[in-house]
């Protein structure tokens, strides 16, 4: 046991019952194996993911076990290494990967990390970080450079999925559309400005998420309820569609609102997951040649690589995060990520 750890027991945010909510429950410490670190919790980002969980909807049912610690996105410190594990430090102030990738595949065996199928994710399929330890296995821990706050430290996986869907085409000069400006698409607007897009532009239907984006960084919010889309690249003197584009909705009419405005032979990441099977007129998207190209996490380690990077060098996400509140308050952050209109919500473990 780690000199660091005095207790056997933690507090921890359990799905206890098949039912809506999350309760605050007493757990044991994570035992450690050889190849494996512990991880003293200090701050966590509530994702989509969690809501998802919290609903107990009909893809949570489906995918996570019960009883199940949650939680994915966080920040902390090493306080227990196993005894094969090199490179890592106690005491080292921490981040990491969620997805827990299995060595047999074809895709792993080729470094291909995030496109694994045996893939299995912290709080959702194994015990999750939404606690004040956290057991994950050397391998996919990200050390966090002095300049990264844990705060930051907490949102770096979705911070990942927008720089995966960002970077998936070249942005330099581009005209950028996002659809959806939530906390990743925001955030995705937010690097396509840092990674040097000509004109970044992101549509919601939400007026309060918009104003968010406005206030993140040098990006033109347009609210697809009140407004056009079709007048705005006329007013911002593009002659023609976007270039690059990027789904972070998830909804129908957000992807047929992007095709319509593609520039011929433009390309289009999708990161948004629609609710279900949706109609798409595929003819469209043939006749103006376009390139679609489904995202998925983050690519383990190339974007964490290059989002450390882009942190270090004045890439600047602090506004997306809108409340913060010590973990015993988590009830309340979970109704306010309902209401929809927040960005991302960072609870602090420190004070249990
Ligand atoms: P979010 O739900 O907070 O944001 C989605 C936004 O889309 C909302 O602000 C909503 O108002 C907006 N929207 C709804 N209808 C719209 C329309 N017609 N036009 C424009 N905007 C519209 O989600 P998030 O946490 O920011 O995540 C973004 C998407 O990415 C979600 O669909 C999520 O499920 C998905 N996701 C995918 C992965 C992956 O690995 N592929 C990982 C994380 C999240
Ligand atoms: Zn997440």
């Amino acid at each position: 046991m780690s000199p660091f750890v005095t207790s056997t027991t933690m507090s921890a945010l359990v799905k206890t019952r098949p039912d809506i909510g999350l309760s605050m429950e007493q757990c044991s410490i994570p035992q450690i194996g050889p190849e494996e670190v512990l991880i003293k919790i200090n701050k966590t980002g509530i994702c989509g993911t969690d809501i998802h969980i919290w609903n107990w909807d009909e893809w949570a049912a489906r995918t996570v076990p019960v009883p199940l610690i949650i939680g994915h996105e966080f920040a902390g410190e090493i306080v227990e290494l196993g005894n094969q594990v090199e490179a890592l430090a106690l005491g080292q102030r921490v981040s990491g990967e969620g997805h827990l990738v299995g060595k047999h595949s074809r895709q792993s065996r080729a470094g291909k990390f995030h496109l694994d199928p045996e893939t299995r994710g912290i709080g959702v399929n194994e015990p999750g970080a939404f606690a004040q330890y956290l057991k994950l296995p050397a391998f996919n821990v990200v050390p966090l450079p002095d300049s990264i706050s844990d705060d930051i430290g907490a949102i770096l996986d979705p911070l990942g999925n927008a720089v995966h869907t960002a970077l998936s085409f070249d942005l330099i000069s581009e005209d950028v559309l996002i659809t959806g400006a939530g906390p990743i698409g925001i955030m995705a607007a937010v690097v396509a400005r840092h990674a040097g897009a000509r004109n970044v532009v992101i549509t919601d239907v939400n007026q309060d998420r918009l104003d968010l984006a406005a206030l993140a960084a040098d990006i033109v919010p347009v609210n697809v309820v009140t407004e056009d889309l079709a007048a705005i690249p006329a007013r911002l003197g593009m002659n023609q569609g976007f270039d690059v584009g990027m789904e972070m909705s998830g909804n129908q009419i957000a992807l047929d609102q992007m095709v319509e405005a593609m520039v011929m032979g433009g390309r289009i990441a999708m990161l948004g997951i629609p609710p279900g099977k949706s109609p798409v007129d595929w003819s469209r998207i043939v006749f103006k040649a376009l390139t679609l190209k489904g995202v998925y996490g983050r690519e383990i380690f190339e974007t964490w690589y290059k989002m450390i990077s882009m942190l270090q060098n004045g890439l600047d996400v602090s506004k997306v995060i809108t409340h913060r509140m010590p973990a015993t308050d988590f009830d309340i952050g979970f109704e306010t990520m309902l209401g929809g209109s927040s960005g991302k919500i960072v609870l602090d473990w420190t004070d249990l």
